[in-house]
């Protein structure tokens, strides 16, 4: 995706607040729209090429979990930040290399789409002595260039996580496919929603499917009316991003 000039910039605290109270805002109105609860859905802002001096604003304007989509900018913003009491929610494809560090610094992991990360993770969260929040990631639009689980792979798969004490599932999380029309974006979210009521149904005891992450800075409201309860939203708090989304995608 190119920068999007739709996006405020924001340097200043005064400017982070009017892009959370708008996003709060459109967040509250999708909510109306859908007949949902605003208190049902959590806003989590995605902070990744934002420098720390603009988190902290954030942090300022009572921001406290921040997503991040690499593991080595997260890490060494967490070091930096280690005086805030944050929440970092890696919201990235992980290499079972870098589990180690997920495993000490997030409080959440969003991205899971493998059984080999699954055990790196855990491994690593029962060294530290910790659990840590997952999502499992599927691929709702069907794009070789998207991370995630085919959709028909995730009920074997989340049978497979029983097994990870150090994990504790929430629910799924996905991203639509990038295109103007919103049909199509839709779809992905409608999707991803009816496996997520099927994984309620099905999935062992203990692994809790309630949660659904879906939805960035150009399509979260279509997700709150498909029924997201984690948005995650970058863009539209801290302005366009100045670098391309390539380094943060494949295939883009
Ligand atoms: C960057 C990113 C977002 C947020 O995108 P915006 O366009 O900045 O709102 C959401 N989810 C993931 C996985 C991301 O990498």
């Amino acid at each position: 995706m190119t920068p999007d000039t739709a996006f405020p910039e924001a340097a200043t605290l005064d400017d982070i607040r009017r892009n959370l109270n708008v996003v709060q805002l459109r967040i509250t109105q999708a909510c109306a729209r859908a007949g949902r609860d605003p208190a049902e859905v959590r806003l989590l802002p995605v902070s990744k090429t934002v420098e720390e001096h603009r988190i902290r604003l954030a942090y300022e304007a009572d921001c406290r979990d921040f997503g991040e989509n690499k593991v080595q900018e997260a890490r060494a913003k967490a070091a930096a930040m280690a005086d805030l009491d944050i929440r970092w929610s890696v919201i990235g494809h992980l290499q079972t290399n870098k589990a180690k560090y997920v495993a000490r610094f997030a409080h959440e992991f969003q991205a899971l789409d493998s059984l080999r990360v699954a055990e790196a993770l855990d491994r690593r969260l029962q060294i530290e002595g910790r659990a840590m929040d997952v999502f499992v990631q599927v691929n709702s639009s069907g794009e070789a260039s998207k991370y995630g689980l085919a959709p028909d792979a995730v009920l074997p798969f989340a049978r497979e996580l029983a097994a990870f004490s150090a994990l504790r599932v929430k629910g799924v999380m996905t991203l639509a496919v990038f295109s103007d029309d919103t049909d199509r974006v839709r779809r992905c979210f409608v999707l991803t929603r009816a496996l997520r009521d099927r994984l309620r149904q099905e999935a062992p005891d203990g692994l809790s499917f309630d949660d659904l992450s879906m939805g960035m800075s150009g399509d979260f409201e279509i997700a709150i009316e498909e029924g997201a309860t984690v948005v995650r939203v970058g863009q539209a708090i801290f302005g366009a991003r100045p670098t391309g989304d390539a380094q943060y995608w494949p295939g883009m």
